[in-house]
């Protein structure tokens, strides 16, 4: 396996790997990696012939007051994991490699964007898809590999691709849960004990919605409401949303529809967690 931080040495190991016709495949990650990202390396290994995985902690997709900072950076224990899976090469770039002081291009994907992580997060998405772009850009891939875990995440970077006619196929993993439910994710680590118990109202809301839209014919406003009072109930937890919406826009659905998305973000202290479900309505 390479470790390689320089883009224009990465563009070259990849322009090689092309000569032989290998198909190109990338995962992007801010690294403090678990099984949710390895989950996403192996599946590139089973579809391409040269993996490529990528760790940078961006800065321009924290808002503020958030954790860029404080976000946890473990890359020695990372590099370990692409390993494992099996990746070709890790591209570790450092700020300045990304981003010279003079940047002034941004890549903005304007409407899917401005409701749920948009709203509360309003500069997030920005920051996303204009260093995605870049690593695009950088590794030339045919295929690019993204969690169900961040749902509007993979949506939006499908709208962007398809937009700027970028000949890359996106596919999306399904989401890897601890024993207990809770989705993984490198911001678990911030959670106290009692937190961690906390958290687990996040994934049961998901298992109610889903099960009130296989067995009921609760409509997706009252699954809606069902999930919201469950999170309100638990204290300590903060819900900034839990909505069942259209798994193809994120806009509000009419009636029952054949299926959906319900998505939940809330706080436990200072933590911010999201969690969502596909449902199937009967
Ligand atoms: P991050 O390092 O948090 O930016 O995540 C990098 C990629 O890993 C994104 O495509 C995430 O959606 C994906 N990911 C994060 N957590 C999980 C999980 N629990 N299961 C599957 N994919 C995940």
């Amino acid at each position: 396996m390479q470790v390689e931080s320089t883009p224009s040495v990465v563009r070259e190991i990849v322009r090689t790997a092309r000569r032989d016709r290998a198909v190109v495949g990338v995962v992007p990650t801010m690294g403090a990696l678990h099984a949710g990202h390895v989950s996403l390396i192996e599946r590139a290994r089973t579809e391409c012939d040269f993996v490529v995985a990528t760790i940078f902690v961006n800065p321009t997709q924290f808002g503020p007051n958030e954790d860029f900072s404080k976000y946890p950076r473990t890359m020695e224990q990372d590099l370990e994991m692409c390993k494992n899976a099996d990746a070709d090469l890790v591209f570790t770039p450092d700020t300045s490699q990304m981003y010279t002081a003079d940047a002034e291009t941004v890549v903005k994907v304007t409407q899917l964007t401005s409701r749920l992580e948009g709203a509360v997060r309003p500069t997030h998405f920005d920051g996303v898809t204009t260093v995605v772009a870049k690593l695009f850009n950088i590794t030339d891939p045919d295929k690019a590999f993204f969690g169900q875990k961040d749902f509007q995440q993979q949506l939006v970077i499908r709208r962007m691709v398809a937009d700027l006619d970028w000949g890359i196929e996106i596919v999306t993993c399904p989401i890897v849960r601890e024993a207990d439910g809770l989705a993984m994710s490198s911001r678990n680590r911030y959670l106290s004990a009692e937190e961690r118990q906390r958290s687990l109202v996040l994934s049961q809301s998901l298992q109610l919605g889903k099960k009130l839209a296989l067995e009921t014919a609760a409509t997706p406003a009252e699954i809606e409401r069902q999930m919201q009072d469950l999170i309100l109930a638990t204290d300590g937890v903060v819900l900034d949303y839990a909505v069942v919406l259209s798994a193809d826009s994120l806009l509000p659905l009419q009636n029952r529809p054949d299926s959906a998305v319900a998505l939940v973000a809330a706080r436990l202290g200072a933590t911010r967690l999201i969690d969502n479900q596909i449902l199937q309505f009967r």
